[in-house]
C-alpha cells in the first residue's frame, strides 16, 4: 500500500483510540460520572490518553465543566457564540490552553479529582506519553511512517475536537432547547460526540443518542463494559436538565 494511504489508515485508528478514550473516559465517565468504570478499564483508557493526546484528565474535565458552567455566555472557554466558529473550529486547542491556565479552573471545577499516585508518576508527563506513542510507532511501521501518522493524528484529533466545540455549537438541529446541535456525521466521527444538542439536554447520560437514526459509536463499548461488569451507568433513563423537547427541525444558525 502507498505510504501514505497506510499513514492514513493507521492515523485513523489511532483518532478513533483517542476519541473513545475521551468521550467515554473523559468525558462521560470524569466530567459528568454519567459512567463509573472499573479501576483497571479507567487505567487501560489513561494510558490510551497518555500516549495519544498527553491530556491530563483533571484538566480537560475543569475546561469541560466549565464550558457547561458557562454555555455560550461570558466565561465559556470555547464558545463559537463569543468567539466566531473559525476561532474555535481551528484554534480550539489555544483557548483549552488559556482556559487550563487561568487561576483557579482547575482547582475549582475538578476539585474531585486530585492527582492520583499514577497522576504524578506516569500521566501528568504529557510529552513522556507521547514520546512513547510516537516510539512504538517508530518501532512497529518505521520513522517515515511514524512522522506521517503523528502529524496526521493530530491534525484530526484537533479537528474533530474543535467541530464538537464549534459545529456542534452553531449548525445541525436542535431537538432539545438549548444552544448545542445535534449533527449525526459528526457523531459517526466522534463516538457520539456530534449528538452534542443532547447532551446539553442531558448531560448525565451515559447515552448520548435519544432519539431514532442517532449515532453514537461509543454506546456499544460502554453497554460491553457493563456485561463484562468493568463499567455502571448512572442513569438507567436520560435525566434532562430544564430541557423541553421543541421540535425536530433543523436550524442553521
Ligand atoms: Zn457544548
Ligand atoms: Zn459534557
Amino acid at each position: 500500500m502507498h505510504l501514505f494511504v497506510k499513514s492514513l489508515v493507521i492515523a485513523v485508528v489511532v483518532t478513533q483510540f483517542a476519541i473513545f478514550s475521551t468521550t467515554i473516559f473523559l468525558h462521560r465517565t470524569a466530567s459528568h460520572r454519567a459512567i463509573k468504570l472499573s479501576s483497571r478499564v479507567t487505567f487501560m483508557f489513561k494510558l490510551i490518553l497518555w500516549i495519544t493526546t498527553g491530556i491530563r484528565t483533571r484538566e480537560w474535565v475543569a475546561v469541560h465543566r466549565l464550558h457547561h458552567a458557562f454555555t455560550d455566555i461570558e466565561g465559556d472557554p470555547h464558545s463559537p457564540v463569543l468567539e466566531g466558529f473559525t476561532a474555535i473550529q481551528l484554534k480550539n486547542v489555544m483557548f483549552y490552553r488559556r482556559a487550563v491556565k487561568k487561576p483557579g479552573v482547575v482547582s475549582k471545577y475538578a476539585k474531585d479529582l486530585a492527582p492520583t499516585r499514577s497522576d504524578k508518576l506516569i500521566f501528568d508527563h504529557a510529552f513522556v506519553g507521547l514520546g512513547i506513542g510516537i516510539t512504538l510507532l517508530v518501532l512497529i511501521f518505521g520513522w517515515e511512517i511514524a512522522i506521517l501518522v503523528s502529524v496526521m493524528h493530530t491534525f484530526m484529533y484537533l479537528m474533530l475536537s474543535g467541530a464538537i466545540n464549534a459545529v456542534g455549537h452553531t449548525f445541525g438541529r436542535r431537538p432539545y432547547d438549548n444552544l448545542a446541535t445535534n449533527n449525526n456525521w459528526l457523531a459517526l466521527l466522534t463516538a457520539g460526540e456530534g449528538l452534542h444538542n443532547n447532551h446539553h439536554a442531558a448531560p448525565t447520560s451515559a447515552r448520548m443518542a435519544l432519539g431514532k437514526f442517532q449515532l453514537d459509536p461509543a454506546w456499544p463499548i460502554i453497554r460491553f463494559l457493563v456485561v463484562a461488569k468493568q463499567a455502571q451507568i448512572r442513569h438507567a433513563e436520560p435525566k434532562f436538565v430544564n430541557q423541553v423537547r421543541v421540535s425536530k427541525k433543523s436550524y442553521a444558525s
